[in-house]
């Protein structure tokens, strides 16, 4: 170990854990009071409606202008319960709920249920409807999750969706695929997965300085990445960043405040969205999937910066700008600096060593395909995922196989 790594305590054992392929994330019990299980009952649903609806005002700061008293969701436990907060009277066969939970104050709207399917309604079926049209009301319409915190995540997350629609001046509409053969090569995996390990070492420093370092060390990497790529491939990832990583950060914040979690629960979450995105069985034959998929904590963790160093962060994102250009602003990234920025992280994070896994999972031979089915099924937004993964490393399989 060199004197320069001895200077980085932290940030060294997050490294020496990475060259082992370990996910070295240690994840704190959740509190007891997280594990509130929905039960299968349009009571538990109803409970947890009214809930949403009182909660609404404590949520409302976390981005402003998203989220109020007025805002309708559905909750809906397919094929069983659809339970609705409106504050526009209900469509016929929805019955009055007379619940109150979580609120003392009169609410402007109204939870209703109704029992089974509700025809159009893709929530009723396990999908969601981000902006499900109901009358005068337009609405956030999700499945429950496993858990209250998995539910309330998923409905800000989506809410959030439909919030974009409205106020986020559109990025350029780009194709939603990132092309297989240019971001299947070795060095684009590894610089990426550098980029993954670098992010994930930033939630371990306390030491704002550190953080900052850390932060140039991974734009640099993923200037490197991403500069020989077609223009197209770096809207897209742009444009997924600034969609689905405010979306992710803005619906865990939200339920941690509604919830009245611990605020560093969100350092936790994130830990593992940086860490499971890469696993579910969907994603990691696919280099395209992957690389959608790894946006969401990758653009979520850059958020949780910036949410701590610009306090316009919020406005700025809603105009136009994208995390990359925020993100160089907030850690004051100079060009120069880049190219020694890169090649010290690459070396502290692994990179060769990378880069030959992924050659030699290049060189085997193609694993079966994935049933087209299960390979192209759109991935959910979001799962935060009950059971956490530990000492599990990441399943890249060859490129270029499906
Ligand atoms: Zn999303």
């Amino acid at each position: 170990m060199t004197a320069r790594q001895r200077r980085k305590p932290a940030y060294q054992l997050v490294r020496c854990a990475a060259l082992l392929g370990a996910t070295f994330v240690t994840v704190k019990p959740l509190p007891a009071r997280q594990r509130v299980e929905v039960q299968t009952s349009d009571s538990a649903i109803v409970a947890l409606a009214a809930f949403v609806a009182g909660a609404a005002e404590r949520v409302s700061h976390v981005w402003p202008g998203f989220w109020s008293e007025q805002e309708g969701f559905i909750l809906a436990d397919p094929g069983k319960w659809v339970v609705l907060y409106t504050t526009v009277p209900a469509p016929p066969g929805f019955a009055v709920s007379s619940s109150h939970v979580g609120t003392t104050r009169k609410l402007p709207g109204q939870v209703y249920v109704l029992g089974g399917e509700w025809a159009d309604l893709a929530a009723s079926r396990g999908g969601v409807d981000i902006e499900f049209v109901l009358g005068l009301d337009t609405v956030t319409a999700i499945p429950i999750r496993d858990s209250a915190s998995a539910t309330l995540s998923l409905l800000y997350h989506e809410a959030f969706h439909g919030y974009q629609r409205r106020r986020f001046v559109a990025s350029q509409r780009p194709l939603e695929a990132f092309g297989g053969a240019v971001i299947s090569t070795p060095e684009y995996e590894a610089a990426a997965e550098v980029e993954r390990r670098i992010l994930l070492a930033t939630l371990h420093e306390e030491d704002r300085q550190t953080v900052a370092h850390l932060l140039r060390a991974y734009l640099a990497v993923r200037r490197r990445r991403t500069q020989s790529l077609p223009v197209e491939v770096q809207v897209v990832e742009r444009h997924l960043e600034r969609m689905e990583g405010s979306a992710e950060f803005v619906g865990h914040r939200m339920r941690i405040v509604a919830l009245n979690e611990q605020a560093e629960q969100l350092v936790h979450i994130l830990e593992r969205r940086l860490t499971d995105s890469l696993r579910a069985p969907n994603v990691a034959n696919k280099a395209h999937w992957r690389h959608r998929y790894r946006i969401y904590g990758t653009g979520a963790t850059i958020a949780l910066w910036l949410d701590r160093w610009n306090p316009t962060w919020e406005q700025a994102l809603e105009r136009g700008r994208d995390f990359e250009e925020l993100l160089s602003e907030a850690v004051d990234f100079r060009a120069f600096e880049a190219d020694s920025l890169a090649e010290e992280a690459m070396r502290d994070f692994g990179f060769e060593e990378l880069v030959r896994h992924f050659r030699d999972w290049a060189r085997r031979p193609a694993p079966a395909p994935l049933p087209a089915e299960l390979a192209e099924r759109p991935i959910p937004p979001i799962e935060p995922r009950p059971t956490l993964h530990s000492a599990v490393s990441p399943r890249f399989t060859t490129p270029n196989a499906s």
